[in-house]
């Protein structure tokens, strides 16, 4: 057997349930290495508050250093209460729009896909969402998450005021647009882009540039929504979308709001991805603080962002697909935690589940 030259995962656990998470998604990568003789070398690292209370900053130099000499980063999730009254310059989010920008992460993927044996978990009728296969394709790196000017002052009149610009480039639209349109010919093909082109001058350009780049693609199916009728349509007709494409706000937020409908946001995985597919791998919700340390996080969503890495990243499908079915093995077996429970299933912990998957693995 070919020898695979060594790939190099950088595990950033980050904060809350993050550790909890992340840990046994570390367990998962190391038996598929193991199975599938991968050669991946896993290293730790810090960003978030534990990133803060260890050396005083959310993304520390060395941090940025071992991100960059790896293939491929999984990340937990970083923020939390204790770290809520810090300056707003170093609070852990920021270690995260960091990596973001320094590595050069614009195109973040979020599938929002039900799994059949979770039709019940969903607030929606199960008619409405089985099936549910939508992919949200978000711009990370620009919009009003990153526009200067920003910041809070006062006004002549010494009123306080708050304010950000939403800001996108020609460029940086066609990059993300680019990276909708490819995924949706690997799909099926249509691509709805979201905007707010009836207010927002950064969105009429953004409609613009998305009409043109369309034309590149004759197969692909565009078509454009203003963000409020996407925000209604999601909950009303979820099937009609195949691929979203949005700005960095309205993606943070319909990504989350798509993510309830396949019933929980432990489930969802997701990718950021740069020009060359290295990419950081995350599950879609944050640190849940209000149950860290309790055991009872549903480790899923990372344990699916460890399989979209070896996808998208390290290029190692077999055992990919490994881990995708594993989890649909644990399901069928009726395994579920606290957020996805089921009348008649199996209630399990964090620990519990990430076992099972092993166990299934193995
Ligand atoms: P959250 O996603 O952490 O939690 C929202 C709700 O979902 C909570 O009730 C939580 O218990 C539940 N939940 C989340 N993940 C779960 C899981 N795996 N299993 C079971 N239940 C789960 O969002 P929030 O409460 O708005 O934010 C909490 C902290 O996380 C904040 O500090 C925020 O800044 C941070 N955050 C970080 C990221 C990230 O690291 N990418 C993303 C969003 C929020």
């Amino acid at each position: 057997m070919s020898e695979r030259k060594t790939k190099k995962v950088l595990i950033l656990p980050g904060d809350g349930i993050g550790p909890e998470i992340v840990g046994e998604a570390v367990k998962v990568l190391e038996v598929v290495n193991a199975k599938f003789n991968l050669g991946i070398e896993l290293e730790e690292g810090l960003l978030g508050g534990c990133a803060i209370d260890a050396t005083g900053v959310p993304f520390p130099d060395e941090t940025l250093a071992q991100a960059q000499a790896a293939d491929a980063i999984l990340l937990g999730a970083v923020g939390g209460p204790k770290w809520d009254e810090i300056d707003r310059s170093i609070r852990p989010e920021k270690g995260l729009l960091g990596i973001r920008s320094q590595l050069g992460l614009f195109g973040n993927l979020r599938p929002a896909i039900l799994y059949p044996q979770l039709a019940d978990a969903s607030s929606l009728k199960p008619e409405v969402v089985s099936g549910l296969d939508i992919l949200i394709v978000r711009e990370l790196t620009g919009g009003i998450y990153f526009g200067e000017p920003r910041g809070i002052d006062k006004t002549e009149d010494g009123e306080r005021r708050g304010y950000n610009t939403y800001v996108y480039t020609e460029s940086e639209i066609r990059r993300i647009g680019k990276l909708a349109f490819e995924s949706a010919r690997k799909r099926n093909g249509k691509v709805c882009s979201v905007d707010k082109a009836n207010v927002l001058e950064a969105t009429m350009l953004w409609r613009e540039i998305m009409t043109d780049l369309g034309k590149d693609y004759p197969d692909v199916e565009l078509s454009h929504m203003y963000v409020d009728n996407a925000a209604m349509q999601l909950v009303r007709a979820p099937k009609q979308f195949d691929v979203i494409v949005t700005g960095n706000m309205f993606g943070d937020i319909l990504s989350d709001q798509a993510s309830m409908l396949t019933g929980s946001i432990g489930m969802l995985p997701s990718a950021s991805l740069d020009i060359n597919a290295k990419g950081l791998y995350e599950p879609s919700h944050g640190s849940a603080p209000d149950i860290a340390g309790q055991g009872v996080a549903n480790p899923l969503a990372t344990i699916l962002s460890a399989a979209m890495m070896l996808r998208y990243s390290l290029d190692m499908n077999e055992a990919a697909e490994a881990i995708e079915q594993a989890v649909g093995a644990v399901l069928d077996q009726g395994m579920r935690t606290a957020d996805i429970a089921t009348e008649g299933a199996t209630q399990v912990g964090t620990r519990e589940m990430g076992e099972a998957i092993l166990l299934v693995l193995s």
